[in-house]
């Protein structure tokens, strides 16, 4: 692989430079950015060796689309109609199925691979990268058959170099389950996180009092509302299904509490505690 280009040099693109720059030491790797000072940035931190348009996609052997999902659903037919037949192009999107449907009938629809890598962090920005961010994770890949075999065997090779444990599933699948998985943590930790900032106006009480519980709690409140809001956007009938759910769940605890049914509120705590069991094999 000797030419990648990276549209989008923040923590998720950011991240696969820095370890494919390691993997492939021969590789250029090419930044494409709406955000100049990121361009500077991802150049300053070595991420990137040039900036480029996206104009300059025909000689491409690999692209990793990494912005927000709603621009990159927009921009993925331009950016195939630009490549060669022997581009592979893959978005790392945390929605699935708004991308796959946006290039359905795509002429070069063959060169395309749509996955999301469950790693990331909070933060954003090319100075969010991380090496080593998708060892051991797991990167879901969608409709593979759509995807040309001789490209689906370059991506693999890549993953495998990278470290990452792969699982296939259809976009719906992926979008309905990951709406409960991390679409809904957010939800609930920024309104937790706005919950307490509106009732503790005073933020030097917060920072006093907050054990690492809170802490821990909140922290994907930091998280970017650029990156959040089009993956609600894209996500919404799923998203408000999760949503009803837990606001059951959060009106059925009220009510114990009403009641003084504290044996009720221990039987559930302790039936919850199950997810140690579930998360163990979790890194
Ligand atoms: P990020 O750190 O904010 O990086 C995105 C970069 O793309 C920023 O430099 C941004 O500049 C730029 N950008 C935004 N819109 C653009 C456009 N239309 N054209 C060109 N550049 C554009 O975001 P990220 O966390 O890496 O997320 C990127 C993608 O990865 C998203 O699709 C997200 O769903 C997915 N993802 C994220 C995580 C996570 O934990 N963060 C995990 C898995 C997958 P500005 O900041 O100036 O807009």
């Amino acid at each position: 692989m000797n030419s990648v280009y990276i549209i989008g040099i923040g923590l998720i693109g950011g991240s696969f430079a820095l370890d494919i720059r390691k993997q492939y030491p021969n590789a250029t790797i090419y930044g494409v950015d709406h955000n100049e000072s990121h361009l500077d940035e991802a150049l300053a931190l070595n991420l990137i060796d040039e900036k480029a348009e996206l104009s300059d996609l025909q000689n491409a052997d690999l692209v990793i689309l990494s912005i927000p999902v709603d621009a990159a659903s927009e921009k993925l037919s331009t950016i195939l109609d630009v490549v060669s037949d022997n581009t592979l192009v893959m978005d790392v999107g945390s929605t699935k199925l708004p991308v796959c449907k946006s290039v359905d009938n795509h002429p070069k629809r063959r060169n395309f691979l749509a996955t999301h890598p469950i790693a990331g962090t909070e933060f954003s920005g090319p100075k969010a990268a991380i090496a080593n961010l998708y060892q051991h994770k797991t990167l879901i890949i969608c409709e593979v058959e759509k995807t040309a075999f001789k490209l689906q065997e370059r991506a693999l090779k890549l993953f495998s170099d990278l470290g990452m444990r792969i699982r296939y599933m259809n976009p719906e699948a992926h979008d309905k389950h990951i709406a409960y998985v991390s679409h809904l943590s957010h939800i609930s930790s920024f309104m937790l996180g706005k919950t307490v900032i509106e009732k503790e106006k005073n933020e030097r009480d917060i920072f006093d009092m907050a054990g690492s519980g809170f802490a821990s709690t909140v922290r994907l409140a930091k998280s970017s509302p650029a990156m959040w809001t089009p993956i609600f956007k894209q996500n919404k009938e799923n998203v408000i299904e999760t949503l009803e759910e837990y606001i059951h769940n959060l009106t059925h605890f009220k009510a114990m509490m009403e009641q003084d049914d504290f044996e009720a509120i221990f039987d559930e705590m302790q039936n919850t505690n199950h997810i140690k069991d579930i998360l163990n094999g979790i890194k």
